[in-house]
This record gives C-alpha cells, sequence and structure tokens, in this order.
C-alpha cells in the first residue's frame, strides 16, 4: 500500500451506526494480549484500535492478560505488557487476568455438563485427531460421547481434583462431529495440565482453552465489541455457540480485521523469542527487534508508531505492509519534535586561518520552529571538523560542498572559502585550510553572498566522543516470518558501530529527547547502556535508504 491511500476503519463506522440507529449505547473493548512474550508492533495495532474506539466513543478499554497456557507465561512479560500499553500513552479501564475468572468458567463447565452440552472425552490426543475428519469429510463420534450428564460432572470433578494424568481426559463441547466448520466438531473446553500457573498458583490443574476462556471473559467483563484477527474467523460460530448455552448477561460480538504483516518483519512472540534466546538479538529491547520495548529504546516515540497505525487504517483485506510506511511515519513525527544538534560521524579536520579570536559563543535554538525545546551554545573558532564525504577536490558538477572552487556555509556560522588541502606522506588527505569570510555571519550576514551548501560541523576543543550506533533491518528478506530457520536470513551488517564527534550538550544526559544529527539521521540516547561515554541510537535514517541500495 502507498501511503495517499485513505486509511479506512470499517469497524468505527459501524459502530457509529450502530449509535446512530439507537442499537447499542456503550462501546467497551478489550486488548486481551498473552502474556508470552513482549508486545510487538502488530500488538500495536491492535492497542490503537481498541483504545482507540474505546476514547472516541467515550467508553473503556480493558487489559486482559489471555493467560491459560501457564507454561509459556511469565510475571516479566506481565510487567512488559503494561509498561508499553502505558508507554503508548493508553490507560485501561480495567486490568483483568483470564485466570481470575477460572472459578467461574469451571463453573459454567458444570453447566454445559448438566445440561448434556458437554462430555468428557478420554480418547487419547492421536485418536481425536484422526477421528475429527476432514474438510471433505465428516468425522467420527467418540465412543464416550453418550456418556449421562452424572457420569461427565464425576470425571470433570475427578479431572480437577487431580486425579488423572495429562492428556487423559479433555472435556469436548457436545455439537457436532459432522459440521461443515472443523471448529464446531466437539472441541477441547478443558484440559489437565500438572503445571503452577504465575497467577493461580496450583489451584487448579485442568485449565480452559482459548475458546472456552475467550468470549466468557468478554462476557463477564461486559465487552461489547470482541475485535480479534482474521484467524479467528472461523471461531466465532463457537465463540456465539457458547454464549447461547451459558447464563452469561453480556452479549459481547466477535469481529475480526486482518493481522498487520510487516515487510522484513517477525510478528509472532513465539519467532521473536528464538532470535532472544539463541542471542541474535541483545534482547527483547534490543533496537532492532520490531517490539514495543525495541522501537522505545531505538528513539520511536509513541505518536511515530500511533501515526503509522492510522495510516494503515483497519480492514478486512490481508496485506503486508512496506517498511517504508513505518520508517516514513517514524519520521514525520520525529521531524516535528527532534532536538536538532551538529555531529559527524566521519571527521575531517579543517582549519580556519584567517581566524585570530578566541572562541565565539553561538547560541541557538535546539529547533527553528519549537521554540519551547530551548535553545544550546555552540562554539566557532580555528579548529573544526566537518564530514569527510562533504569536502571533494574534484567534485562532480552537482557537488554543493565544500570544494577548490566551491565555498559552503558552516551552519549557524560562516561562509568558509578553500584555501589548501594537507596530505600525510602516503598522500592521504590530512586537513583542509579555509578562511572565513567575517561578514556573512548567519543571522546577521549582510554581505548578499549566496552559496548552494549549508554543513554541519563540530568546534574541536569542545566536541565530545559520541558511540553512534547505526541500525538496519534484521532480516535481509521480505518474509522472514516464512522461514522456519531465522538464522539464515539475517542481516549480518543490521548494526555498525561508529565512533563520532559531537556538540558539547549531547555528552549531556537527555534520556527523554530526540535527536536529529543534522544531515545524518535522527537518533536517541540508548536507554540500556550504562557506559560512560554518550550512545545513540538511529532510530531512521532521514531518508529510504534500503531501496536505492537494492
Ligand atoms: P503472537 O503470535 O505474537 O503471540 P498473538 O496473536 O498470539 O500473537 P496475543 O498476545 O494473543 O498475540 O494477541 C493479543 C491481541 O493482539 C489479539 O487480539 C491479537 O489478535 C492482536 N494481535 C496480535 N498480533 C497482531 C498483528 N500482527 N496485527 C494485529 N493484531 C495483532
Ligand atoms: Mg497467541
Amino acid at each position: 500500500m502507498t501511503v495517499s491511500q485513505k486509511p479506512t476503519n470499517f469497524i468505527r463506522t459501524k459502530i457509529a451506526d450502530q449509535i446512530k440507529l439507537g442499537q447499542i449505547t456503550e462501546v467497551v473493548t478489550r486488548f486481551p494480549p498473552e502474556p508470552n512474550g513482549y508486545l510487538h508492533i502488530g500488538h500495536a495495532k491492535s492497542i490503537c484500535l481498541n483504545f482507540g474506539l474505546a476514547e472516541e466513543f467515550g467508553g473503556g478499554c480493558n487489559l486482559r492478560f489471555d493467560d491459560t497456557n501457564p507454561e509459556k507465561e511469565s510475571q516479566e512479560y506481565i510487567d512488559a505488557i503494561e509498561t508499553d500499553v502505558r508507554w503508548l500513552g493508553f490507560e485501561w479501564a480495567e486490568l483483568g487476568h483470564t485466570a481470575d475468572y477460572f472459578g467461574q468458567l469451571f463453573e459454567w463447565a458444570l453447566h454445559l455438563i448438566r445440561n448434556g452440552d458437554a462430555y468428557v472425552d478420554e480418547q487419547s490426543a492421536e485418536e481425536m485427531r484422526s477421528s475429527r475428519g476432514t474438510l471433505k469429510a465428516p468425522g467420527i463420534d467418540s465412543v464416550f460421547r453418550d456418556r449421562s450428564p452424572e457420569e461427565n460432572e464425576a470425571l470433570f470433578l475427578k479431572m480437577r481434583g487431580g486425579k488423572l494424568a495429562e492428556g487423559s481426559a479433555v472435556l469436548r463441547a457436545k455439537i457436532s462431529m459432522s459440521a461443515a466448520n472443523l471448529n464446531l466438531r466437539d472441541p477441547a473446553l478443558y484440559r489437565i495440565r500438572h503445571v503452577e500457573h504465575p497467577r493461580s498458583g496450583d489451584a487448579w490443574c485442568i485449565y480452559p482453552t482459548y475458546d472456552f476462556a475467550h468470549g466468557q471473559s468478554d462476557a463477564i467483563e461486559g465487552v461489547t465489541h470482541s475485535l480479534c484477527t482474521l484467524e479467528f474467523e472461523d471461531h466465532r460460530p463457537l465463540y456465539e455457540w457458547l454464549l447461547k448455552k451459558l447464563p452469561v448477561t453480556g452479549r459481547p460480538k466477535q469481529t475480526e480485521f486482518s493481522r498487520l504483516e510487516l515487510e522484513a518483519t517477525v510478528t509472532s512472540k513465539r519467532k521473536l523469542n528464538t532470535l532472544v534466546q539463541a542471542g541474535h538479538v541483545s534482547g527483547w529491547d534490543d533496537p532492532r527487534m520490531p517490539t514495543i520495548a525495541g522501537m522505545r529504546r531505538r528513539g520511536y516515540s509513541p505518536d511515530g508508531i500511533k501515526l503509522f497505525c492510522e495510516r494503515i487504517g483497519v480492514t478486512r483485506k490481508p496485506n503486508t505492509i512496506e517498511l517504508q510506511i513505518l520508517e516514513g511515519a517514524v519520521r514525520d513525527d520525529l521531524e516535528g519534535r527532534a532536538h536538532k544538534a551538529m555531529a559527524v560521524l566521519d571527521p575531517l579536520k579543517v582549519v580556519v586561518t584567517n581566524w585570530d579570536e578566541g572562541d565565539l559563543a553561538l547560541t541557538v535554538p535546539w529547533h527553528p520552529k519549537c521554540s519551547e525545546l530551548g535553545e544550546r551554545t555552540l562554539y566557532f573558532g580555528r579548529d573544526l571538523y566537518i564530514d569527510r564525504s562533504d569536502f571533494e577536490l574534484e567534485p562532480p558538477d552537482d557537488f554543493f560542498r565544500l570544494s577548490p572552487d566551491g565555498s559552503v556555509r558552516l551552519k549557524y556560522g560562516f561562509i568558509v572559502d578553500f584555501e589548501d588541502a594537507v596530505f600525510d606522506a602516503d598522500g592521504r588527505l590530512q586537513e583542509v585550510h579555509v578562511r572565513f569570510d567575517p561578514a556573512t555571519r548567519s543571522g546577521q550576514d549582510q554581505s548578499g553572498r549566496k552559496v548552494k551548501g549549508t554543513i554541519q560541523w563540530v568546534h574541536q576543543p569542545t566536541a565530545k566522543r559520541l558511540e553512534v550506533r547505526l541500525y538496519d533491518r534484521l532480516f535481509t528478506v521480505p518474509d522472514p516470518g516464512n522461514y522456519d530457520d531465522l538464522a539464515s536470513c539475517l542481516n549480518l551488517d543490521s548494526l555498525i558501530v561508529k565512533e563520532a564527534l559531537g556538540e558539547p550538550e549531547l555528552a549531556e544526559s537527555m534520556p527523554e529527547a530526540y535527536f536529529q544529527f543534522e544531515r545524518v539521521g535522527f537518533f536517541k540516547q540508548d536507554s540500556g547502556d550504562p557506559s560512560s561515554r554518550p550512545v545513540y541510537n538511529r532510530s531512521v535514517a532521514l531518508k529510504d535508504t534500503w531501496a536505492k541500495r537494492k
């Protein structure tokens, strides 16, 4: 998709219509992550949608931990998810845990059993799989399907009491083994797991399945609009069947939308975890990770991520979004909030030979249009650095920076004219000598001189050494999610560490600030590294450079 395409959100339109027609009077949504990893950019789409709709229609959005798989879940993930949702700027109406509803869900399972709508199946997992049938062939009824409610209840209590081994019995809904929709062929509702749960401890040894837990949790919380991704479309009939069979008060409605697939990016917690475990990245918050924590550390702002989610819209059409749409949104957002600083990544010494005063202090704004960011002080003097790429001895025609016959403006300083180039014994360029034109001081220039280029520079005596980390995409292929072995498509140059020189203020600790190094890119101070030297992560380059390289 391209940026110009108008974003759509069919769910918002639908809700507005329901309100207009008097069909609903309130909107309650929920964001229901499973705490088995850190949130990623795909979750950001769901968060913006769920919290955004609740905000827009004056309702609430709950944060619910869908914690029904105790083996894979942990408190670390729960804490990280809360931090990330808040960082994006959202506050939940209620904080829920599916685990807190285990008691109610158990009662409802008994309700189904007593009404003859559920039974305990003691077939092996293999038998259950093979008797399920296929899209073309109906399934086969289990020999345990017609047990009496009393017998089922006694067995279910035995499951709950810890008397049965894992895999020896499953509670199944009694719907139909010949339903066209495979999800309705007597789906599992409860399975035995003799494991501790991060929240409920050892209170339970049977756990509800996603299908049995999700809709009922929505109902308990009074959710009106249960929004999920398209892979749950085929589960909707089961979602509705369960709500109809149970004495629930709420009537949530499930609506599906297409999940975010992002070019060159993995959006699966499980797969991201394999990168962390194998040490291919430094952790869940490695700035190359598409996690919210990674993007935060890299220097994306919450508004940049939200702008991206707004631009891609919400539809039911599966598609893959180009990475430049995300980077474009991040850039557009940072442009308006970043402190504009001067740093050179590849320093070339410049001597201003006609400068014979002391250093000149220049007080200049951090951002020409955002006075609220304040000002900082720079020094101009005899010994400076510019970037090596801003000087050419034999420049091509379209080169507008410093060269033997090209003068250039040093940003916030003066126009300088080339004088000489000094080489070492091996013929390598050592330094460049220039003369400054005193009549051309920025802001006070009455000279009428015009030059085509303005470049950044730093003042040698006050320059600070910075470690600069340049990130690139983590994978070389557009669809890493389709590779079983993620290591085989890693971009080995996804991190380049450089030593740079920056203006003095860049050595100060400014953890909240966003930066643009003039003509280089957007940067953020690294939060994860307590090293003595300031470290800057490049959030995004000023322009899309990957497209050119391909
Ligand atoms: P993962 O495979 O990363 O674990 P999931 O879908 O299992 O993804 P959950 O934590 O269960 O992740 O999802 C929480 C919510 O976020 C769900 O409503 C889910 O549909 C939504 N979600 C997850 N991934 C995406 C995505 N790529 N695009 C949009 N929504 C997503
Ligand atoms: Mg999941």
